[in-house]
């Protein structure tokens, strides 16, 4: 196979973009592999999560987002939040009350989806100037089939094909960058939203992930922490609804900050409000809810037969594990730090953004991201670089070439492992040698084949077969050949093409050079055993051709144009001294076989 075979060649810019949607319960997120990168995009108010609510106005108007959230607190039987739960209700789990009637709205939960979906379409044509009409979007992972096909039809009520549906802890997984785990390692998701709670148990295999477990409540989130909180700082006989706005906000700056004032002049047009939170009190608040995650987190464990010890990562998503007395239990939980490397509640989103570039063809496959920086390729004959496997090739890759024996009787051959873009072997930087050895044979008889292969962790195998015996020699360069400083490659290159000119003379120089060198000894011989066959006329011709090469290849200027210009002058003068050479042959053979 050659190189070149592994480029993509499934990529289809015509298409429309694939976008990847994270549908949550609180808040939903879209997104588009741009350029090779995963990028989540942003509506006119420059936020990339789209709050998923929708407010359906008396006049038959329906707003989205945080248009519709800000109509809540006025009219909260016409505002529709959390309607995943509807969709997404958990067997056996007490029934949860919406303040909102669906059917005196005249809509569905998969109509109320669609809405959603219909909004972060629109997000997506206007960032990206383009209609857009595919998408992949993310469910949990204890979603059923109707609840998944629920899903899949919001979708294409908002006009757009669903490619794939993805399990939210599988997308977190491939946004934590986890599918380059190796095979057979677990790792646990644990994710507290606004208004669910759910925690996974996945393991790699071959490349994709299973989910072994998964529990969680679906009556558990952000939300129940800010009610808590808004309780506890109600003034007597006050409604605490009123103030779980006022609570949420308190309770987020409290994850950067270690005290807030809560101040609510004339909240009712009489009474106002004007309290200090601190964050240990709402610790204190917040810890019975938190704590009610532990037991989920057992029983996934336990169903999924995996210790905590035995797990490789865990990974926070969701807006309420950016509270560090979360971060806290969890890590007391499994026994080891999470892992925080990626926005909690932009994971999802970012996994089902790269399940689509994968997808479509616009990332690869998050395995085979990594491209050999710079050419791989051995020595040559004369000291010229032989490129096998060309800069910017994706790995895993295998490329290989046939060599010969360039001089009669030639016993091995050394073979050279070159890495750079210069074309003189001497400029580049050598990653190895290995010597084949190979029976005596007349000049080209020898046939040994070089393989490069590279494996998905850049690790260059060089192969030499022997094709004549069959013998193998092997060599092995650990990630050399992937993993190279920046700042050499680039200054490879600059000086590959800073040199570009000299370099092109002095290969073509190297190949005429050769040419010479075997042209003009052959020419010698022939001259001398068939001299008589030439007239005079014809042998000064000869003579004077292979004179203007000997000067040219004495040179102290390597002039490789006219070298190669009076190699083709020799070779066209000896045309009549080869043809007849040829005949004479024939003759002197049919002669000594009595047939003339
Ligand atoms: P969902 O998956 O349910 O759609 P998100 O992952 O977006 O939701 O989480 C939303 C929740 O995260 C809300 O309850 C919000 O208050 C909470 N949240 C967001 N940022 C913070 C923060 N900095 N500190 C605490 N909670 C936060
Ligand atoms: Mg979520």
């Amino acid at each position: 196979m050659q190189a070149s075979d592994l480029f993509d060649t499934a990529l289809n810019p015509s298409s429309s973009p694939l976008l990847g949607i994270d549908l949550g319960t609180t808040n939903s997120l879209v997104g588009v592999v741009e350029s090779g990168f995963p990028i989540l995009l942003a509506d006119e108010e420059g936020s990339r999560l789209t709050p998923s609510a929708v407010h359906y106005g008396r006049d038959g108007s329906v707003l989205v987002g945080a248009a519709a959230l800000r109509r809540r607190s006025l009219e909260p039987s016409r505002t529709v939040t959390s309607v995943k739960r509807l969709i997404g209700r958990r067997g056996g789990e007490g029934d949860w009350q919406p303040p909102y009637d669906l059917r005196e709205l005249g809509t569905s939960p998969v109509a109320v989806s669609a809405e959603v979906l219909k909004r972060l379409k629109a997000v997506a044509e206007r960032a990206l100037e383009q209609p857009v009409s595919r998408a992949v979007i993310t469910v949990p992972a204890y979603f059923n089939d109707a609840q998944r096909n629920a899903t899949k039809q919001a979708g294409e009520l908002a006009g757009l094909t669903v490619e794939r549906i993805v399990s939210e802890p599988t997308a977190a997984a491939l946004a934590y960058g986890l599918d380059k785990l190796a095979d057979r390692k677990k790792i646990a998701v644990y994710d507290l939203g606004g208004g669910t709670f759910d925690i996974s148990v996945l393991e790699m295999r071959e490349g994709v992930f299973q989910v072994l477990s998964t529990a969680g409540d679906t009556q558990l989130g952000g939300d129940d922490l800010d009610r808590a909180l808004a309780a506890k700082i109600a003034p007597e006989g006050a409604d605490p609804a009123r103030f779980v706005e006022a609570a949420e906000a308190a309770k987020r700056r409290l994850s950067s900050e270690e005290s807030v004032r809560i101040e609510l002049p004339f909240y009712d047009g009489r009474n106002s409000l004007s309290v200090e939170v601190t964050r240990a009190e709402l610790e204190k608040i917040i810890r019975p809810l938190v704590e009610r995650t532990r037991a989920h987190c057992l029983r996934a464990l336990s169903d999924a037969g995996v210790k905590a010890e035995e797990l490789d990562e865990v990974v926070l998503v969701g807006g309420s594990t950016r509270i560090p007395f979360v971060r806290q239990h969890v890590a007391q939980l499994f026994g080891r730090e999470p892992n925080t490397s990626q926005n909690p509640d932009e994971a999802v989103a970012l996994g089902a953004v790269i399940q689509a570039g994968i997808l479509s063809g616009s990332l690869r496959n998050v395995l085979l991201l990594d491209v050999t920086p710079l050419s791989l390729g051995i020595e040559t004959f004369g000291g010229l670089m032989n490129v096998i496997i060309p800069r910017n090739t994706t790995i895993p890759c295998k490329a290989g070439e046939m060599f010969t024996n360039a001089v009669a009787n030639q016993q091995d051959m050394l073979i050279r492992v070159l890495q750079g873009e210069r074309e003189l072997a001497k400029d580049n930087w050598e990653l190895g040698r290995v010597v084949v050895h190979f029976p005596p044979g007349a000049k080209g008889s020898a046939r040994v084949g070089v393989q490069f292969s590279i494996d998905a962790n850049g690790i260059l195998q060089v192969l030499a077969r022997d094709t004549v015996t069959g013998q193998d020699t092997v060599l092995e360069i650990q990630n050399t050949a992937v993993d190279v400083d920046d700042e050499r490659v680039e200054q490879m290159i600059a000086e590959s093409v800073e040199h570009a000119f000299e370099d092109m003379n002095e290969r073509i120089w190297t190949e005429a050079k050769l040419k010479a060198e075997e042209l003009l000894p052959s020419v010698a011989a022939a001259l001398e055993q068939f001299g008589d066959s030439v007239t005079a006329e014809e042998r000064a011709v000869i003579e004077q051709a292979a004179a203007e090469v000997k000067v040219l290849l004495e040179a102290p200027v390597h002039d490789a144009a006219s070298l190669k210009k009076a190699n083709a002058a020799l070779d066209d003068a000896t045309q009549e001294l080869a043809v007849r050479l040829v005949e004479k042959a024939m003759e002197e053979s049919l002669a000594r076989r009595g047939l003339v």
